[in-house]
């Protein structure tokens, strides 16, 4: 998912709209906003990409100096408005508006425990857990409440809190979901991802740090602490695929350390290969420093139909394969009769890879070296991202080489772990800290009596 938040300025929701429009990678299933006009709290949230969403939005009735948004990425949960994200929860006392990036291990525990008080939840996504932790603690939010509220969940998330007076952002202790402060003229603004800061013409200012709760209004920002400062965790996914190369995650450009990730990878599974070719978009980086390195030509071996979303976030396993049948095409005059290395970023289910061997054999390659610019997933993810069981994970179930004739390539080649890191972390700093656990199996969050699924959103 992605957050945005923007403070103090006239054109708030439509601000925020050109925010979410640019975090759109990180989740096509609905999107929103809630718009605070100082008064009151006012949302407009639909399912679907955000331009189909915003199409409808008359935003000269979305008035307000201050916004929240939400691009919605899921699983779990449901494709159900009511789980479309800013949730907003209205009270006499004072309205609440949460937006989330991350996963709450203990969401269902909490929800049991909360419902069995008299809680009555209106969505089935975790975040809602937490709007519920805030108003019992009292009718007028603080730090204080927030933070003891925070201090209950265990997981990773980037959260957005709006009420009329303040707009709060805070990130999880261990630091795994990213969230960013950037600066437009007065006004503050908050994203998941610093291409939203770009394309509004806002500057970046600086992260948010693991355990930091930060306090926005007309008075300025205030930054207090609700956990202990750790090592950041930050997630190495968000470098390896999912985050856009032109922003920054943790001060380290996307771009770059895909960059470094191929360039590493070249050093450690070389290959006897005429061309290098990246599968669009997410490897292109990656495949660009591979060729660097090799010495190998980089060619447009693949290309995208733009048309098409991501293929990874779709319902079933059907959809998937003929998602990706409509994405992609081989460039035959490229590809015909050369030995091919072939880059991707990541093999989760292996359905883009097997797909990709077979389309350039189809078009004539005469060898498909498949080179993996990240280890091997193994594990599935807590945190957030949609791998939530080992089952589906082809890493988890086979070998190597199983790997290699199940995708039909000719070799097969991850990126190590050392070799990420060196692509990633740019001083071994607290600061600069990943997780990796998908990939090694180190959880920095673990929650007791840990299921196999989890809460998404
Ligand atoms: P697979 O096809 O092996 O199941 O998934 C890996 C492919 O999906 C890669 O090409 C990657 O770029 C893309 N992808 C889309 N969404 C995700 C995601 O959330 N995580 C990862 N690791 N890859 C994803
Ligand atoms: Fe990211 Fe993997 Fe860690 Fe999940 S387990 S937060 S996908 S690195
Ligand atoms: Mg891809």
């Amino acid at each position: 998912c992605g957050v945005f938040g923007i403070w103090g300025h006239d054109k708030a929701a439509e601000l925020a709209y050109y925010g979410l429009h640019a975090m759109q990678h990180r989740g096509q299933e609905g999107a929103g906003v809630v718009v605070n006009n100082g008064t009151s709290l006012k949302s407009y949230k639909g399912l679907g990409l955000v331009n189909d969403v915003f199409k409808q939005a008359k935003f000269d009735e979305l008035t307000g100096l201050v916004a929240v948004g939400h691009v919605r990425y899921s699983t779990q949960g449901g494709k159900v408005i009511e789980n479309v994200q800013p949730l907003l929860f209205r009270a006499q006392a004072g309205s609440l508006a949460l937006a989330h990036n991350g996963n709450i291990m203990n969401a269902h525990k909490l929800r049991g425990e909360l419902e069995e008080e008299g809680s009555i939840f209106q969505s089935s996504s975790d975040t809602e857990v937490l709007a519920h932790l805030i108003k019992r603690a009292g009718n007028h939010v603080n730090e204080e409440i927030i933070s003891n509220a925070l201090n209950q969940l265990v997981g990773a998330y980037a959260y957005l809190i709006l009420t009329e007076e303040k707009m709060y952002a805070a990130v999880d202790p261990a630091g795994i979901r990213p969230l960013s402060i950037g600066r437009l003229g007065e006004a503050y603004v908050v994203a998941s991802e610093t291409c939203a800061f770009d394309q509004i013409g806002a500057t970046f200012k600086r992260e948010i740090l693991p355990g930091e709760l930060v306090t926005i209004d007309d008075s300025g920002v205030k930054s207090t602490r609700f956990a202990m400062r750790g090592k950041r965790s930050m997630c190495a996914m968000e470098y390896v695929y999912l985050s856009r190369p032109d922003s920054n995650v943790n001060y380290v450009n996307i771009h770059t350390a895909r960059k470094k990730m191929g360039m590493e990878l070249a050093k450690e599974a070389p290959a006897n290969a005429d061309i290098v070719i990246g599968v669009p978009d997410s490897s292109i980086s990656a495949a660009i420093g591979y060729a660097e390195e090799s010495g190998l030509p980089y060619e447009m071996g693949i290309i995208k139909n733009r048309y098409v979303g991501r293929t990874f976030i779709q319902p079933s396993q059907e959809l998937r394969e003929q998602g990706v049948k409509m994405k992609l095409s081989p460039v035959r005059g490229i590809i015909e009769g050369k030995r091919v290395v072939m880059i991707d970023d990541s093999i989760v289910r292996g359905t883009t890879s097997r797909r990709i061997v077979h389309m350039l054999k189809a078009a004539g390659a005469r060898e498909v070296h498949v080179r993996i610019a990240s280890p091997a997933i193994q594990n599935p993810c807590y945190y957030g991202i949609d791998m939530s069981t080992k089952k589906e994970l082809i890493a988890a179930n086979n070998s190597l080489r199983g790997i290699c004739e199940e995708i039909g390539a000719d070799s097969l080649s991850y990126l190590s772990e050392s070799g990420l890191e060196q692509a990633i972390v740019k001083d071994k700093t607290i600061h600069q800290g990943i997780c990796t656990a998908c990939m090694t199996g180190k959880y920095p969050v673990k929650e007791e009596g840990e299921k196999e699924i989890s809460y998404m959103s």
